[in-house]
């Protein structure tokens, strides 16, 4: 076994206003493409794209929403065990980032993860190969700050400007969480086992505690 690479999934969840460019992001990262076709929905839930970060394998599974953020019902399975949140704004479109805040809550509620002050979110701030830009940088910035120092991009999924630097970042941070998350699950597991010895004269234990933990 030693030597061997482990692999090792992240789930990496896209959210943001329609339009800002997110389904484009990913589809300028995974497969090098930019269409500047409007396309509401996609077929697919996630692309995938295998990396090697520090030696390992990692498959990057990026969720992405089909058009139904304009009415900000995703359901749960879209956040459920994800590592790492990508907000995505338009710098051309102040109201994108205004709108900012609420993905974040509703990121925050729905995935409800165990660390919301360290959980990994990061910012992108696309479209920025446009001449009409409507939120500076310095703005931008000053939102991060004051969010546990989100990082922060500006990219183009366009031009590819960013894109691949921003999901290195995305990646790096994923992995981290996941390994948060392994630890957590291995603490769980152990305590359900310890839990499930204590009881097993008494009672079943629980099915209800068994699942996903992140
Ligand atoms: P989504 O609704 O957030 O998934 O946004 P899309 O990826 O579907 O993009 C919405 C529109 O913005 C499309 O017409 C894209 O071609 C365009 N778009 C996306 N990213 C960029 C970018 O970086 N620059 C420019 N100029 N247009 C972009
Ligand atoms: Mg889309």
């Amino acid at each position: 076994m030693s030597g061997a690479k482990e692999k090792v999934l992240l789930k990496v969840i896209m959210l943001g206003d329609s339009g800002v460019g997110k389904t484009s992001l990913m589809n300028q990262y995974v497969n090098k493409k930019f269409t500047a076709q409007y396309k509401a929905t996609i077929g697919a839930d996630f692309l995938t794209k295998e990396v090697l970060i520090d030696d390992r394998n990692v498959t990057m599974q990026i969720w992405d929403t089909a058009g139904q953020e304009r009415f900000q019902s995703l359901g749960v399975a879209f956040y459920r065990c994800a590592d790492c949140c990508v907000l995505v704004y338009d710098v051309t479109s102040q109201q994108s980032f205004r709108n900012l805040e609420s993905w974040r809550d509703e990121f925050l509620i729905q995935a409800s993860p165990h660390n919301p002050e360290e959980f990994p979110i990061v910012l992108l701030g696309n479209k920025v190969d446009l001449e009409n830009r409507a939120v500076g940088v310095k703005r931008a910035q000053q939102w991060c700050q004051s969010k546990n120092n989100t990082p922060y991009f500006e990219t183009s999924a366009k031009e590819g400007i960013n894109v691949e630097q921003a999901f290195c970042t995305i990646a790096a941070n994923a992995l981290a969480q996941e390994h948060i998350r392994q630890l957590r699950n291995e603490y769980a597991n152990y305590g359900a086992d310890f839990l499930a010895q204590i009881d097993l004269d008494r009672t079943e234990p629980s099915r209800d505690s068994k699942g996903c933990s992140c």
